[in-house]
Parts: structure tokens; sequence; C-alpha cells
């Protein structure tokens, strides 16, 4: 495939507005892609994920390649100096939504897969564009998992060119206090849930957190808090629930993240409970995703045989990658972290550059990245050549 019609094609998708839940007229636009490009089958799944598949000559394992096709949104503020949906050129960037997370990794993966030598190819190359990964990291690909039986993964979100073997995971932790109703005219005879949860968060604020030298630190962020009833009528809220993001480090169980907080010392006598959250959504088919929102770190160490082998890929593609690690969450939790996997990470863009405005993606790592990705293919999947 040339460089122009790679390029053509990632302005296209970027064209595409794709929130999560409303991906349906970009995976039509893959799907036509995968046909135009010659992909041996290709199909829409039922939570609506676009799957393409190119047959080798020769039986062997497969190599799933994956990129989501959903964005973040627009969101109000500081305005953009490119219009998001207009993929325009400017100085080698391509602007736009979407760009560096993750159409540009999409895009180079679709021509990357078509442009290998078939007859050579042991197994299949499979491609997949899954949705709702903003919403929900992991479950849209767990589906195509679920039907494909997969022996190594590739995600492409932004490295900047490296090769990524390990990620933070992430959990979301509802915690609850319960008090008493009364009215606010005695609030003597109740007890306020808000003023029980006020030690807990200057608690965990205290809570030494792991680091790890490769992945970072863990994290532990509140990010919302609510009383119940709310609005509350002259009544003394009984329940008050808050939001904390748990950054993950290799080897962290949902019960050790939990068990963390629920014994810190001096919240004796206050009724907290902790959970992980329930994620659940409805994918633009109908198709419900649900499942814990606890995503494990994956770590997979340098002489794992699959990170070697896409090493030599990518150095015979003309690339010399540093090693590096994700820190935000991708479907490798599930992929890696989850379903144990092997998966390696390799993108173009930068991490810095997903969802902030005048978000771009420069067109000479873009087409490196369709160069990696075929070496990672041909590294791992070709017959020794002749
Ligand atoms: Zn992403």
């Amino acid at each position: 495939m040339s460089a122009d019609s790679l390029i053509t094609f990632t302005q296209s998708l970027i064209r595409c507005p794709s929130p999560p839940g409303e991906e349906s007229a970009v995976v039509d636009l893959i799907l036509a892609e995968m046909r135009a490009v010659g992909f041996d089958a290709f199909w829409r799944d039922d939570v609506g994920n676009a799957v393409g598949v190119i047959m080798g000559g020769e039986p062997g394992p497969t190599l799933l390649l994956d990129s989501h096709c959903d964005t973040v949104g627009i969101a109000p503020g500081v305005p953009w100096q490119h219009d998001p949906f207009g993929a325009k050129i400017e100085d080698g960037f391509i602007y736009g939504r979407g760009a560096a997370d993750m159409k540009g990794a999409l895009a180079a993966m679709i021509h990357a897969a078509t442009g290998v030598d078939r007859s050579r190819l042991r197994g299949r190359v499979v491609v997949t564009a899954t949705v709702m990964e903003e919403n929900l990291e992991g479950a849209a690909l767990k589906a195509v998992m679920d039907a494909v039986h997969t022996d190594y993964v590739v995600i492409g979100e932004a490295t900047e060119l490296r090769l990524v073997r390990g990620g933070r995971g992430r959990a979301e932790i509802h915690l609850e206090t319960i008090g008493r109703p009364a009215h606010s005219s005695t609030p003597h005879l109740g007890r306020n849930a808000v003023l029980d949860m006020l030690p807990v968060i200057q608690a965990i604020a205290q809570l030494p957190l792991p680091v790890d030298p490769f992945l970072g630190p863990g994290v532990l962020a509140l990010t919302d808090i609510i009383s119940d009833p709310y609005p509350a009528y002259s009544v003394i809220p009984s329940r008050c629930r808050v939001t904390y993001d748990r950054r993950l480090l290799a080897g962290e169980t949902a019960m050790a993240v939990l068990a963390e907080i629920t014994g810190l010392p001096g919240l004796e006598g206050i009724e907290l409970r902790a959970a992980i959250a329930q994620g659940e959504h409805t994918t633009y088919t109908g198709a419900l995703l649900r499942g814990p929102k606890f995503l494990p770190a994956w770590l997979l160490e340098e002489t794992d045989p699959f990170v070697q082998a896409a090493l030599r890929g990518l150095r015979a593609a003309g690339l010399d990658p540093q090693f590096g690690a994700y820190r935000f969450c991708t479907n490798a939790a599930y992929s890696a972290g989850a379903a144990g996997v092997p998966t390696v990470g390799f993108g173009p863009g930068r991490e810095q550059d997903a969802h902030v405005i005048d978000e771009r993606l420069a067109v000479d790592d873009l087409l490196a990245a369709a160069r990696g990705y075929r070496g990672i293919i041909e590294s791992v999947m070709m017959m020794p050549g002749d």
C-alpha cells in the first residue's frame, strides 16, 4: 500500500466522529477499507467491532493487532485551533480527534497487514477495530478474543514508536459510608454520612502506595463524591459515596486494593463499604458490555520470546525502539493482564497527545508505524525466507 493511501485513509477515519456508543459509521468505513485492500474475511461482530483476517498459506498461530475505533469527545472550554474533524495536515502533522488515540494506528495496522506476502505467512493475522474502549477498557476486545482464538496480541496505543511490554492497570473503587437520616434541625438524632466520609478521605491520603521503576507509581485519586439523598431538603444525608481511580501495578488484586482501604487505622465506628465499580455500557448494536472495573497491570520480561520477536521485526523495519510501559490503561489490561496472552504495545503518537485539544499525529510516525506493524507480523508469523 502506498503512503498516500494510508494518509488518506487515516484522514477519512478522523473525519468520521466516533464517540463511544456511536461507532457505527466508522466501522462501516473500516469494513469497506478491509474489503478494498483485500482482507480474506471481515465482519462486524455482535458488539459492533470490525474484525478482519489475513490468512497465511500454512497453518500456524494467530496474531491479533488491536486498535480501538472510538474516541473521546470534544470537551467544552478552550477551543481548538484546528477543526477536530478536519484532519488537516500542517507542518507534517495530521490534526484531529483520534489522530493519536488512535485512528492513525488503526489505519497503519490495516494497511500493514495487507502488505505481507501471504504465501510465506504461517497462521493468520487478525486486525480488530474495537468499540467502547474509552468507557470500558478490555470489554470489546474480550468479545473478540472469546470468539477468535488468539496466540499473540499487539496493541496500537501511542508509544512514540517504542516497544511497550507492560502497563499499569486500573480499578474504579466505590466507597460508601452509611449513616442515619434525621431532620437537619436536630442533626444529633442522626448520623451524617458525609461527616463520616471525611476521615476516610483523609486516611486514604496518607496511604502509602507501591512504586514500580518500570511501570511507574501506583495512584489512588478521588474522582467524585455524592451524598444521598441529593439534593437533601432539611435531611441529614444517610449515605455518602466517593469514587477513587486506582492505578495498579503488577500482581495487585481487587481483594488487596480494597482491603488496604478498609483496613486503614482510625476508621473504627464508621460503617464503610468498599467495592469495585461495575461497568455497564450498551454498544451501538444494542449489545451489553459489562464487567468489573478492575483491569490488572501486565508486564512481560525483556527476554520473553514474543517481545524478542517483535523487537527483531521492528529492527528489520529500520526502527530502533526503546522498551517502555504504558502509564494509562489499555485493552492490553484484558489481553495480557486478564487473559494472559502475550501482548506488546507499539504505536505512533505520544500518550500526552491523547484526549487533548489540537490532538495530532506526525505523518512520519504514521508511516513508520505501518512499517513497524509489518515488521512485527513478518518476524512473528513468517516462515524462514528464501
Ligand atoms: Zn486509546
